[in-house]
């Protein structure tokens, strides 16, 4: 299937849908973004995935986007396409500028484009890369288009037959996965890094954590060698279990408390589509 795109304000054809060379998001990152995922042409969580968006334009120093418009955007490509399983990405960015870094005063670029999506298998392996999330820096906690620092890690995952790569912070503690959140199992006890790791929001965290309960605690990234069990979230993983760290197996993944979280996040995402 074609993906089905919706840009400032109508539905278009995705071969002929443009967005100016000089677009402030392409050209210097000047943009955020949201995943959501589509089941059955209905969206999952999407009122938080649009208090996201705004929190994310509002740190960037955006104007406030107009999350009436972006919802029926999103509900108009559903309509067009309501793909069993899919993704919905609406991209939020500073604009045209051709002036340079300076942001230009044309107005906001929005697209929400929808993709049939691949279901995840339940468990994966990931490693960790060498390179720290700054858990202090301006587009810290933002869902911002620069995520080329997340293109570079997942390109280490990939040579290693793992489909997540996961940071530490500046001091060394475990932080979060280039698309997804990560939660450890120690002595039974379910942890995830805190806000102030330096880790996004994740909504799936955020699900796991009121749904199931966890520790937010400070962990070294070596935590990960010794942990009982691992598994990371996002809206495309869900809870996936984690079965490799490097060099290090972890056997039996799913282990009980990641498949107890899974049945639990299932569950609980069936009976409310927008929790
Ligand atoms: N961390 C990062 C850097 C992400 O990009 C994402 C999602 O794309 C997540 C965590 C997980 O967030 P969510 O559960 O809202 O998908």
């Amino acid at each position: 299937m074609k993906p089905a795109i919706w840009l400032d304000g109508s539905l278009c054809d995705p071969d002929s849908a443009m967005v100016s060379v000089f677009d402030h998001g392409l050209t210097v990152g000047d943009g955020v973004f949201e995943t959501v995922k589509a089941t059955e042409g209905q969206p999952f969580a999407l009122t938080r995935h649009l208090r996201r968006l705004a929190r994310s334009a509002a740190g960037l120093g955006l104007p406030e986007p107009d999350l009436d418009e972006v919802r029926r955007g999103c509900e108009e490509v559903l309509k067009a396409h309501p793909v069993a399983f899919g993704r919905l990405r609406i991209t939020y960015t500073g604009g045209i500028s051709p002036l340079g870094s300076d942001r230009g005063t044309a107005g906001p670029t929005v697209v929400v484009a929808l993709v049939e999506a691949a279901r995840r298998p339940d468990a994966t392996a990931v490693v960790t890369v060498p390179w720290a999330r700054n858990e202090r820096g301006a587009l810290t906690g933002l869902k911002t288009t620069s995520y080329g620092e997340n293109v570079v890690a997942l390109a280490r995952a990939r040579e290693h037959d793992a489909t997540e790569a996961l940071f530490g912070n500046t001091v060394g503690a475990l932080c979060e996965g280039t698309g997804s959140n990560v939660f450890v199992v120690l002595d039974g006890q379910l942890h995830t890094p805190p806000l102030s790791s330096g880790c996004l929001a994740g909504i799936t965290r955020a699900l796991v954590l009121e749904w199931v309960g966890a520790k937010e605690t400070d962990l070294p990234l070596d935590t990960l060698y010794r942990a009982e069990e691992v598994f990371v979230t996002s809206t495309t993983r869900d809870v996936q279990a984690v079965h490799r760290v490097d060099g290090h197996t972890l056997p039996g993944a799913p282990g009980p408390v990641t498949a107890e979280a899974l049945r639990i996040f299932v569950e609980r995402a069936a009976a409310d589509i927008d929790p």
